[in-house]
């Protein structure tokens, strides 16, 4: 049955990104608390718009209890507005809980983020490998899309501009993601691809360890020229050799050298930690 926005009511705002408003919102038939994203259409030029369906159509795909879940899409032609509805995650996300250790002097525990390592690459494998389809990008993969549920788990947000694998040739070089986390051959010009995702973990889980991104800089040319060498100080001592050693290998500047996911995932120090029932 088609849902209107009726259907809901909003509760309050929560913030506004790049590409909408995000409310928090209760669903009237069952009181269940959600939030929508809501993205003004009116603007974009009809490639635009298809990308938008394709993209929101591959959102509705994407299952995993790693991977907030989307619920539903209402579109308001008389405002040429798109309303994406999603779960409310309510623990908030990975940068805040680095800002708050910066504030604090503090670092964050070594088996959380063994945790959220895991989790990450879990929900990275649902996009990566998908059965009946094409392999979804994250693209944007960074402390701020990283959501957590009531229990510290990973809920892996924001696919708003993950494209299908089969559409990337023609915006092979479009830029999209954060400076710090792109990857050496982002900086090369040349496409993003499956291990990019992973180059942009990597950069999250040293972030995490670190409170700094692995690669920083004050202008543009500089980030390229520290990215494309590809060196940056050990994690903090007290961290594992373990978390180390992993960590090192998602931030491989050859990209043959760098593990896929399903490399990843068949790596002794994470296969040995993965959850005994999926
Ligand atoms: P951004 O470009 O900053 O990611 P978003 O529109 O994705 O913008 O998010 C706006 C705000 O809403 C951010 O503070 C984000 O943490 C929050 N937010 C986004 N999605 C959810 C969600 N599913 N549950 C709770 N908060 C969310
Ligand atoms: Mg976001």
């Amino acid at each position: 049955m088609q849902t209107t926005l009726d259907d809901y009511e909003v509760i309050e705002t929560i913030g506004t990104g790049s590409y909408g408003t995000c409310k928090k919102i209760r669903r009237r038939r069952d009181g269940l608390i959600l939030v929508w994203k809501e993205m003004d259409y009116g603007m974009m030029t009809e490639t635009e718009k298809q990308m938008l369906v394709s993209e929101v159509n591959l959102l509705r795909e994407l299952k995993s209890p790693y991977i907030v879940r989307y619920y539903d899409r209402i579109i308001d032609r008389t405002n040429t507005t798109i309303f994406i509805i999603m779960e409310y995650c309510k623990g908030g996300d990975l940068a805040t809980l680095i800002n708050k250790c910066k504030k604090e002097g503090s670092y964050l525990d070594e088996n959380f983020i063994w945790k959220i390592l895991i989790q990450v690459t879990l929900a990275l494998k649902e996009c990566h490998e998908r059965k009946n389809g094409k392999a979804v990008l994250h693209r944007d993969l960074k402390p701020a899309n990283v959501f957590l549920d009531t229990d510290k788990n990973v809920k892996l947000g924001d696919f708003g501009l993950a494209r299908v694998l089969h559409h990337e040739t023609s915006f092979a070089n479009t830029f999209v993601g954060t400076p710090f986390y792109m990857s050496p051959e982002l900086v090369n010009n040349m496409s993003y691809n499956e291990k990019s995702d992973v180059w942009s973990m990597g950069c999250m889980l040293y972030e995490l360890c670190a409170l700094r991104p692995p690669f920083v800089a004050s202008n543009q040319a500089e980030l390229n020229r520290k990215i494309r060498l590809g060196e940056f100080a050990r994690i903090p001592l007290h961290f594992s050799d373990d978390l180390n050693t992993i960590q090192k290998k998602m931030l491989q500047v050859d990209v043959s050298k760098r593990p896929s996911i399903t490399e990843l995932l068949a790596e002794p120090l994470v296969a040995s930690r993965l959850p005994k029932v999926e």
